[in-house]
Formats: C-alpha cells, structure tokens, sequence
C-alpha cells in the first residue's frame, strides 16, 4: 500500500529524493536543472533547433536524409539530469519513474496524437527483458496511450532475433546491427492498418531502431508513424 501511495502521488523527487509537494516528479531545482525540450524543436527527431525556428522545421541531418516516420518529439535531451534520469530508469530498476517521465512524454508528444493514433513501444529481446526484468519503452508507452486515451499494443513489434547492446557502435554498425531484426507480430497487424502508429522508445540516439520500427509498421498497412521519446541524444560524441 505504501510503495502504490508512492507510485501514485510521488512525495520524493525522482532524483535527488528531497521531499516535495507537486507531482510532476522532480522539486524545483532538478526540474530548472532538466533539459526539457521547449518551443519549436525539430518537426521529425525532436531535437531542439537553435535561432528564430519555426513550427514545422527540420534540423539539417533531417533535412539531408528524411526520416523513415513523419513527426517525432522528445521530452528532454539525453544529458545532465536527463541522462541520469535515464539511466536511473533503465538500470537501476526505477520503474516508478514511469509514472512521472510517461507524463512528460505524454505532453512532448501530444501535437502526434490524431484520432486514428495507436501507440506501441520499441521491442526489448525477451533475453534483455529477463536480465533487466522490464521493458522500459513498454512502461512509457502504457502511459502515453492512457494518458491520450489511444489504443496502446504492447506486442505490436518483436526482435527476431538477439541485438548486441547498441552502445558505442558508429551509427553504420548500429544500422547493420538492427537491420532485419524487427518485425510486426503477424496477429497484431490488422490493428495497425489505416492507422497512425505512434512509437515510443525511451532514447533516440540516431534513431535506426525507430527506422526499423517504422518501417516494419508502414510495410505492414500503417497509415502512418510518428515517434516519440524520453530523451533525445542531440549530437554524438
Ligand atoms: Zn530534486
Ligand atoms: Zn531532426
């Protein structure tokens, strides 16, 4: 009863645990400490754009090479507290986390959210599932789609096959790494056909798993695919 009280009305900042009042999460210094992507970012990767941007506008990696889905959004950059609120969700069993990070997600992505929305988190390989005992994507994606009242599809996508953790691999490895190992779970495809696909993974780094994701949903009769995520790696390093 206490750690369902805690879940529902979190009374301990999510990461440096002082003890606060609103719900949102985090207390006012860890919140003006978070890098929550505000105003106009990048219409298909939501990175945040720099100068005078307008509604609608792509960054240049974007606009030199369209993406596999149309609009994306991230709720913060993945750096300072944002990463650390990352990692703390994806490593260190957090999954209370969920409840706070899965509305600001919900609020980031809420110019994708259309009528014929769906929304389907980026699969972990159950090997992954059971080393980390949860699927963080799956645990974002639940609360967007209660947030916005969609339909939400837990199994709409699977691995077939084990990935090798993407991190520290160039973006060409990480490509060849994920190619071909997505695929729609073949039951769930009729729910998905004239509909709007919104996918949700925790970070994007340089988004060849949505690509995967994306273009498995559009192969199997989506109408179309928006993206959202936690945290946005704005440049690698
Ligand atoms: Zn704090
Ligand atoms: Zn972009």
């Amino acid at each position: 009863m206490q750690r369902l009280a805690k879940l529902i009305y979190p009374a301990q900042c999510l990461t440096c645990d002082e003890m606060i009042e609103v719900t949102r999460g985090l207390c006012p210094t860890c919140w003006s400490n978070t890098p929550f992507i505000v105003d106009h970012p990048c219409e298909a990767c939501g990175r945040p754009l720099i100068g005078d941007a307008q509604e609608g506008d792509l960054c240049d990696d974007c606009r030199a090479q369209p993406r596999a889905w149309d609009r994306g959004r991230a709720a913060m950059l993945y750096a300072g507290n944002g990463r650390s609120i990352v990692l703390r969700f994806k490593h260190g069993d957090r999954t209370d986390l969920a409840h706070s990070a899965g509305q600001w997600l919900a609020n980031a992505a809420e110019p994708l959210i259309t009528p014929d929305t769906v929304v389907a988190p980026v699969p972990l390989h159950w090997v992954r599932i059971l080393r980390r005992r949860y699927n963080q994507a799956a645990l974002l994606a639940a609360r967007v789609a209660k947030l916005h009242d969609r339909p939400y599809i837990p199994d709409l996508l699977k691995r077939s096959s084990a990935t090798r953790t993407l991190d520290g691999m160039t973006a060409e490895q990480r490509r060849d790494t994920v190619a071909g190992a997505i695929q729609i779970t073949a039951k769930r495809a009729d729910k998905i056909k004239g509909k709007r696909v919104l996918l949700i993974d925790d970070v994007m780094t340089t988004g060849a798993t949505l690509t995967q994701c994306a273009e498995a949903c559009l192969a199997a009769g989506a109408k179309g695919v928006d993206v959202a995520v936690l945290a946005r790696v704005d440049r690698e390093a």
